[in-house]
C-alpha cells in the first residue's frame, strides 16, 4: 500500500471503497487522497489522518468507486433527444439525418454537448468515448464540463453535415490529430461512422491512416438487421466480416453495439483484440437486437458500455444502461447468473477503461492512476440495506444517487450539483429546439 502524502489536494474520508482492481478489493471506513489530478493513496481512514488537504469531503458511509467511461456516446445529439421515437433504425435515421442536416453547427453542436457531458457527469460518468461532426465543439464542451474526453474526426462517405468532400476530410482529419494531440483531457481515436456509410476503398484509407498515426479506431458495427441487409448488398458479406477484410479490426478497435455476430465472427473478434462497446438501451428501443454477451464474455472480448446518442437512447444514463445490460442478457440466456452485478460493474468502469485504451490509467482505484471516480449516497430509502454494493449499483441506484464526481481530480459534481454553470447553453438548446420544431411549448 502506498503511504498517504502529508499534503493532498483532496481528502475523502469515511467511504466504503470498491477499487475495481483485479482482486476486487473493497476498503470499509476508507479514506483516499487526490493530488495533482492523480490518486495519490487510499487505504483505511486511519492510515490517513496526518494527512493535510485543501479539501475534505466526508463520505460518511457513501460508496465510492471509479467513474464511468461511456465507451459509445454522440453527446450533442441530446439536441435530438425525443424526434424520432417509435420506429426502427432506417426511419430513425432518416428522421435525425434530416434535423442535423438543417441545424447542426459548431455553436449547436457546443451547446448539445455541454448538455449531454453534464447529464453524463451528474450520473458518475468520468470519461466518455464521443463520435460526431464538429468534434472540436465536444472538446470545447468536455473542457467547460470538466469529462474527460475520446474523441476524433468522424468519416463517412458523403458529405455529410460538416459539408467535408472526402478529401477536405482526410485533410481534416490529419489536421485535428496533430492540433489535439497531447491535449489535456482529450484522447484520440480515428472515427469511421460505419461500413454501411464507407465504401471499400474508403475503409481502406481510414485503416492505413490509423496505422500511420498510432490511432485505434471507434466504429458502428452489426448494430441492426437493416444494417446487415445494406452492408451485404454493398460489400457482399457482414459488417465485420469487411471491416476485417480492409484492416478496421485489429488491438484497439472500439466497435459500438455488435449485435449481429456469428460464432466465427466472434472469434474473429477476440482473436484481433478489438472491444465492444454495448448499447443495450438503445439496441432494444430502436428493437436492433440483443448482443451475444455470453458468447462474447466466454471467448475473452474486453466489454465496455455505451449509451449511444440521446437521440436513440434516449438518455445518457450509465445505471439504467448497467440494468439493461442485465436484463438483455437475462432474457436472451434465460440464465439468472449469466452476467452478476460485479461484472457488469466492471464493464461500466475497468472494461470501459479497457475498451478505450486507457485502462492503465482508468478504471480502477489505486495510487498513480487518474482520479476519476465517484461517490454514491447510500442514505435513500431505496438503498437500504446494501448486502451486496455491486447489486445495489446495479438493480437499485440511479444516477439520482450520485453525490461527488471527481474527473482526473477536479470535483465536477459537487453535493449532487454540477460545478459548471450551464445556464448559457441550456437557453440555447432550448433555443434550437425551438426551430427544430416550432408550435408546442417547449421547457
Ligand atoms: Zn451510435
Amino acid at each position: 500500500m502506498t503511504a498517504f502524502p502529508a499534503r493532498a489536494d483532496t481528502l475523502i474520508t469515511d467511504a466504503r471503497i470498491l477499487t475495481m482492481d483485479d482482486g476486487f478489493t473493497e476498503i470499509a471506513g476508507g479514506a483516499l487522497a487526490i493530488a495533482g489530478g492523480k490518486i495519490a493513496a487510499l487505504g483505511p481512514a486511519s492510515a490517513a489522518a496526518g494527512t493535510e488537504a485543501a479539501e475534505v469531503v466526508d463520505a460518511r458511509g457513501g460508496l465510492l468507486l471509479p467513474g464511468f467511461v461511456n465507451t459509445h456516446c454522440h453527446a450533442a445529439m441530446v439536441l435530438f433527444r425525443g424526434l424520432a421515437d417509435d420506429r426502427p433504425l432506417d426511419g430513425f435515421l432518416k428522421a435525425v439525418w434530416a434535423a442535423e442536416a438543417a441545424h447542426v453547427t459548431p455553436g449547436t453542436v457546443r451547446a448539445g454537448a455541454v448538455l449531454g457531458l453534464a447529464e453524463m457527469a451528474l450520473g458518475g460518468v468520468t470519461h466518455v468515448v464521443d463520435m460526431y461532426f464538429h468534434p472540436d465543439a465536444t472538446i470545447a464542451a468536455a473542457r467547460k464540463v470538466g469529462v474527460g474526453l475520446t474523441s476524433g474526426p468522424v468519416f463517412i462517405g458523403f458529405d455529410g453535415i460538416d459539408h467535408l468532400p472526402w478529401p477536405d476530410r482526410l485533410r481534416f482529419a490529419e489536421e485535428f490529430v496533430a492540433r489535439h494531440r497531447g491535449t489535456d483531457g482529450v484522447e484520440l481515436m480515428l472515427m469511421p461512422h460505419s461500413a454501411y456509410t464507407l465504401d471499400e476503398a474508403k475503409l481502406r484509407e481510414v485503416a492505413a491512416m490509423s496505422d500511420r498515426l498510432g490511432l485505434p479506431v471507434h466504429v458502428h458495427a452489426a448494430e441492426a438487421p437493416s444494417e446487415m441487409r445494406l452492408v451485404a448488398e454493398q460489400h457482399g458479406t457482414t459488417p465485420m466480416r469487411i471491416l476485417d477484410a480492409c484492416g478496421i479490426l485489429k488491438p484497439g478497435a472500439l466497435l459500438a453495439h455488435a449485435v449481429h455476430l456469428d460464432d466465427a465472427e466472434i472469434a474473429l473478434l477476440a482473436e484481433r483484440g478489438a472491444a465492444v462497446a454495448h448499447c443495450p438501451l438503445s439496441n432494444a428501443k430502436l428493437a436492433s437486437g440483443m448482443a451475444r454477451l455470453k458468447a462474447l464474455r466466454a471467448a475473452g472480448v474486453t466489454l465496455s458500455l455505451g449509451t449511444d446518442g440521446a437521440s436513440s437512447g434516449n438518455d445518457l444514463d450509465m445505471f439504467k444502461t448497467m440494468r439493461q445490460a442485465a436484463y438483455l442478457a437475462i432474457l436472451g440466456s434465460g440464465e439468472p447468473d449469466v452476467l452478476p452485478a460485479r461484472d457488469i460493474v466492471a464493464m461500466a468502469t475497468r472494461g470501459g477503461a479497457a475498451a478505450a485504451g486507457l485502462g492503465a490509467r482508468k478504471g480502477v482505484l489505486a495510487p498513480g492512476r487518474d482520479a476519476d471516480l465517484m461517490l454514491i449516497d447510500l442514505s435513500a430509502p431505496h438503498l437500504i440495506p446494501a448486502y451486496d454494493p455491486y447489486s445495489t449499483l446495479v438493480y437499485a441506484a440511479g444516477r439520482e444517487d450520485v453525490r461527488e464526481v471527481f474527473a482526473r481530480g477536479r470535483r465536477i459534481v459537487a453535493g449532487g450539483r454540477l460545478t459548471a454553470g450551464i445556464g448559457d447553453e441550456i437557453a440555447e438548446v432550448r433555443a434550437v429546439a425551438a426551430r427544430i420544431a416550432p408550435g408546442p411549448a417547449r421547457n
